[in-house]
């Protein structure tokens, strides 16, 4: 097997393992590969070694990838992960399977507008800011449920759930406690009656700790890759 392939079972054998321990079933997490910073040949290994879910944070680099990659794009499911500003809706409405970032609903109107007719509906998660870090992207825990109630109703999106990036924290129960923020503002979308299946979260570092919380999505990076060494222009 090819070294991402390696990693990448590395990485299956993490999330089978922290499912066995908090009662989870394996089959209800899957898993992202985020393939940012790394070229099209890394995304085709880890394809040969069965992903086919890929994240990228960097909208044109994951287009330039998307292109060197059309000869798989029926097969490969590309995710947006990162911050989305409103100039740049088109071209992901347009391209990606899902967005993962949407903590405004002039992005989701835009999105949805732009969304080709003849394409499913994009499948997106709200992004939600457990931390309280001012800076950072995301809704407030307490805008979660309107927010959530205007995306659903949008035509041409599929409103599937939240996604958070929860801080590092020093230890697993501080991890699992902030996860279970995530998980709360998601228990309650789903008790308002807003059919939600998907809660993203887990990173290589926090993995453990957001299926104990209940994660289904889990977006993996560096476990995957290696170290991101640059950042894309
Ligand atoms: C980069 C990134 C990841 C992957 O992080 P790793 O620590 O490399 O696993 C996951 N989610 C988001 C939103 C990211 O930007």
């Amino acid at each position: 097997m090819t070294m991402i392939g390696d990693d990448l079972q590395q990485v299956k054998n993490r999330i089978a393992l922290a499912c066995a321990e908090h009662g989870r079933n394996p089959a209800e997490v899957r898993l992202l590969a985020v393939s940012k910073t790394f070229g099209p040949e890394a995304v085709r290994e880890a394809h040969a070694a069965g992903q086919r879910a890929f994240g990228e944070n960097y909208v044109q680099e994951a287009l330039d990838k998307i292109a060197a990659l059309a000869d798989l794009r029926a097969e490969l499911e590309w995710h947006c992960i990162g911050p989305l500003q409103s100039n740049k809706t088109r071209p992901v409405a347009e391209q990606f399977d899902w967005v993962h970032g949407i903590d405004r609903l002039k992005i989701a109107e835009r999105l949805s507008a732009q969304r080709p007719p003849h394409l499913p509906p994009l499948q997106v998660c709200l992004q939600v800011n457990v931390d309280g870090g001012a800076n950072k992207s995301g809704v407030p825990p307490d805008e979660a449920l309107p927010l959530a109630r205007a995306v659903a109703a949008l035509p041409h999106l599929r409103l599937r759930g939240l996604m958070a990036i929860p801080e590092p924290a020093p230890d697993f129960a501080a991890q699992r406690e902030l996860c279970l923020r995530a998980r709360a503002v998601y228990d309650a979308i789903r008790a308002a009656g807003i059919d939600i299946d998907t809660l993203s979260l887990g990173m290589s570092a926090d993995l453990e700790a957001a299926i104990s919380a209940g994660s289904t999505m889990v977006r993996i990076g560096t476990a995957i890759f290696g170290g991101r060494l640059r950042k894309p222009a």
